[in-house]
């Protein structure tokens, strides 16, 4: 140890932390549990689900994007700010799917580890969907695959920022990552059994682009990749030709978006003198009630797969995915 670094630390202890080279490591105290469980704040379900999942009994996970909410139109509420500066670490979506959160999400960045994982998935995988204008699909949660990247993202992120407990992390995700991938396999079998002409999902926005690519589906929604712009009449127009042109029997309504749209489509088919009924409602960017099998992701994907395998004549297995599960598959 050099003269200069035993003067300063015998005189100045509390400089120590900023000299390096002087005595032992010191300890970054910014990161890192300072106590069990600690606190993970995220934003829509998707995330709270899968973070709680491999977080096990370290951590408590607190969403703040309730369901039935759309998370393109949410601002964080003075309420949020303050769990999210409780947070010890955070996890979001990115890809702009919380837009009007950005601000205050780049902000606790500089201060906590903030983890953007749809973002962080994509670009482990090469997953990414981008739109006409270049603008990147936000919703990867819609094709397993794509969310079991997302999964890896969040343990190795919850390794990075705990290390202690990095085999509990691993066990967690392994188990659940498992039960993922039987997931994938059984959207990949219902999806499968509806008649191939008819395997079009029209709904509210587009947020089922990464279900259709992974499990064979066209789709049409009638807004955008984000709710924040209103439908045109042009896009209705279109739409309701597309339907009556391809027969299309079913459209699906979203918990997080208005059923108005999707009504005025109807009609307009109908005016042209084809029937189109609501085929249900799907989750597409927030889960069901808390505490609820839909309010789960497994639950959310196997709600969605099996109403429109069901609304597009399609064959969904007796007692749904946790039978389906239990054969030798
Ligand atoms: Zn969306």
């Amino acid at each position: 140890m050099s003269r200069l670094c035993t003067l300063l630390l015998f005189l100045l202890p509390w400089v120590a932390g900023i000299l390096s080279g002087c005595g032992e490591k010191q300890v970054d105290s910014s990161r890192g549990p300072q106590a069990y469980p600690y606190q993970v704040t995220t934003t829509v379900g998707m995330i709270t689900d899968i973070v709680g999942e491999v977080a096990g009994r370290h951590a408590v996970v607190k969403g703040i994007i309730a369901e039935g909410v759309d998370p393109h139109l949410y601002a964080a509420t003075i309420n949020d700010v303050k769990e999210l500066r409780a947070a010890d670490i955070i996890f979001y979506n990115g890809l702009n799917l919380e837009g009007k959160m950005g601000e205050v999400l780049g902000k606790l960045g500089r201060r906590k580890p903030v983890h953007a994982v749809a973002k962080g998935a994509v670009e482990v995988s090469g997953y990414a969907l981008l739109d006409e204008e270049d603008y990147y699909d936000p919703h990867v949660w819609m094709d397993v695959r794509g969310w079991m990247s997302a999964v890896e993202v969040v343990r190795n992120s919850l390794q990075e920022f705990d290390p202690q407990h990095e085999s509990d992390y691993s066990a967690n995700a392994e188990g659940y990552l498992d039960t993922l991938k039987r997931l994938d396999a059984y959207a990949r079998e219902v999806l499968g059994s509806i008649p191939e002409n008819q395997r079009v999902l029209v709904t509210a926005h587009d947020a089922f682009g990464y279900m259709a690519r992974a499990y064979g589906l066209e789709v049409r929604g009638i807004q955008g990749l984000s709710t924040e712009a209103k439908p045109g009449l042009r896009d209705i127009e279109s739409l309701v030709e597309f339907l009556v042109e391809r027969r299309i029997p079913a459209v699906f309504v979203e918990s997080s978006v208005s059923r108005k749209s999707v009504e005025a489509l109807m009609e307009g088919a109908h005016d042209k003198g084809h029937k189109v009924v609501v085929g249900g409602e799907l989750f597409s960017d927030a889960m069901g009630g808390r505490g609820t099998y839909a309010g789960t992701y497994i639950g959310m994907i196997e709600h969605n797969v099996n109403t429109i395998a069901r609304g597009l004549g399609g064959a969904v297995p007796e007692g749904g995915f946790r039978e389906w599960m239990k054969s030798d598959r």
